[in-house]
């Protein structure tokens, strides 16, 4: 994954609650896709297909290498080539290998979150090799030299007008915001690239070892030519996008397409698995699958985890994530944003250096109840948590703030003894008295604990906690208790 010098989780979540522009296309987003795929799971006909897909998508998991190698061995086939990449380098070294022996000056790509992850292009272009994203929201990204902020809608933080002023100084075109006006220009400039392109790069919604092929999905029938036209296509693949038969494919696939966009099906679904034939006329010279790895063994070999691989990236956890809607996807620095993105980035590419987004997020749960494939992504924050506050061997994480877990171990000792709390409620009261002001709230606190103060002011500790107030009027035997239940009539 990509970090060079990426702003802090902090100066990035606040700049984009800062940003009216960026609030304004949240809220829209949310409040359509959000609310939609949740009406969508709770009138579905079928509500027993969500969980049947998290079962396949388990199962296939217990026995992936059987099943990775079932693809592999129909794609070979249907004569495409297969190669397993352990790493991000290996998986680019093979890409390059292909682009030099066929000479390739210029790439396509469709829209391709592993290769953003494994962060391919700077390869490519150190080779001197052209790279053109022929996603319209990724190429938009590509000409503004900005980042994705979603997993679906990649250009989500900027709104047309930006987009107008990008393509006037880009395209050369007049200025215009006119989504069909700014589609057409895309259009033809892409057209151009694509017609000279000498290789096709592109992801993989999912695949399926029964016949051998990966789908892809698209509303723009880009991902059609990127992946038609050029003599070399390469398709990088998440070893754990594999799925074991076409019918488990296709209800995968009936699952994804409404998650991510609300839709009964995508515009365009293609599915490859080798190169053109006698039979089949259209399609590359050349096919290559490049089943990545890439930290995903890892993540399989803990049951704690393993369940973030059902993930089919559909977008819908973000349309719902109370943080990501105020923060947006730059914050997360990383291909894969919102709840998913906290989860599985910190296991792909380091908990210690992703610590931010796995305790930025709320655990409202709101991910879990509209996650297409009903992943626990709440319990998997906990878990990273619990690895940040105690440390943890298998994922090699050092205790992210010792001084921190002192104080809950000092909580949990207050909390778990009466005398105690009550003492140290006692000593608070008397403590925050400086800080308490004129009208009887505390605008800011000392310390590590100013955070809490930042945006809000604080009630200060009670004199008379709750206890000794109902002890007080209610304590059996006691006058002002037997008038206060007179009183109540009861
Ligand atoms: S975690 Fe669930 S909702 Fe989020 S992208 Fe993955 S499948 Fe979709």
């Amino acid at each position: 994954m990509n970090n060079t010098n990426p702003p802090t989780y902090r100066s990035a979540a606040a700049a984009g609650i800062a940003s009216p522009r960026l609030q304004k296309s949240l809220h829209g987003l949310q409040d359509r896709f959000g609310k939609g795929a949740m009406e969508i799971w709770a009138t579905m006909d079928d509500r027993e297909m969500r969980h049947r897909v998290k079962d396949s998508r388990m199962n296939t998991f217990a026995h992936l290498d059987i099943i990775l190698a079932e693809l592999a061995k129909n794609v070979r086939a249907r004569g495409g080539q297969v190669h397993f990449a352990a790493t991000a380098q290996e998986a680019i070294d093979y890409t390059l290998a292909v682009a030099k022996k066929n000479k390739v000056k210029r790439v396509v790509k469709g829209k391709s979150m592993t290769s953003a992850e494994i962060n391919i292009d700077p390869a490519l272009e150190g080779a001197s090799i052209e790279v053109v994203e022929t996603d319209l929201g990724e190429y938009i990204i590509q000409l503004a030299g900005d980042k994705p902020s979603h997993i679906i809608a990649p250009c989500i933080h900027l709104d047309r007008n930006q987009i107008g002023e990008l393509f006037a100084e880009k395209l050369g075109i007049d200025y215009s915001n006119d989504p069909p006006t700014l589609t057409m220009a895309a259009r033809s400039a892409l057209r151009e690239k694509m017609l000279g392109a000498e290789m096709g790069l592109t992801g993989c919604n999912l695949a399926c070892a029964e016949t051998g092929q990966i789908s892809l999905v698209s509303n723009e029938g880009n991902i059609r030519m990127a992946t038609t036209m050029p003599p070399v296509l390469v398709a990088l693949m998440g070893m754990e996008r594999v799925v074991a038969t076409l019918d488990e494919h296709r209800e995968a696939l009936h699952l994804l397409t409404r998650g991510a966009a609300l839709q009964k099906l995508s515009t365009y679904v293609s599915f490859l698995g080798g190169p053109a034939n006698a039979d089949d006329p259209d399609g590359p010279k050349e096919f290559h699958l490049v089943i990545i790895d890439n930290g995903r063994s890892k993540i399989l070999a803990d049951p704690e985890f393993r369940e973030v691989l059902a993930c089919i990236r559909c977008g819908a956890c973000l349309n719902i994530c109370p943080v990501y809607g105020k923060i947006g996807g730059h914050a997360y620095n990383s291909p894969y944003c919102g709840p998913i993105g906290a989860v599985v980035t910190p296991l792909l590419d380091g908990i210690n250096k992703h610590a931010d987004l796995c305790k930025g997020e709320t655990l409202c749960g709101a991910c879990k109840d509209i996650c297409t494939v009903e992943i626990d992504l709440p319990r998997m924050l906990a878990a990273l948590r619990h690895k940040l506050a105690y440390g943890s061997d298998r994922w090699n994480t050092r205790q992210h703030n010792p001084i921190e877990a002192y104080v809950y171990s000092l909580w949990k000792l207050l909390v778990s003894n009466s005398f105690l709390y009550r003492l140290s409620l006692r000593l608070g009261w008397l403590l925050q008295r400086p800080f308490v002001k004129k009208n009887k709230m505390i605008s800011k606190m000392a310390g590590l604990a100013d955070g809490w103060t930042a945006d809000r002011d604080l009630p200060p500790l009670a004199g008379r906690t709750f206890t000794d107030l109902w002890k007080r009027k209610y304590a059996v035997g006691r006058p002002s208790a037997s008038k206060a239940q007179k009183k109540g009539g009861s």
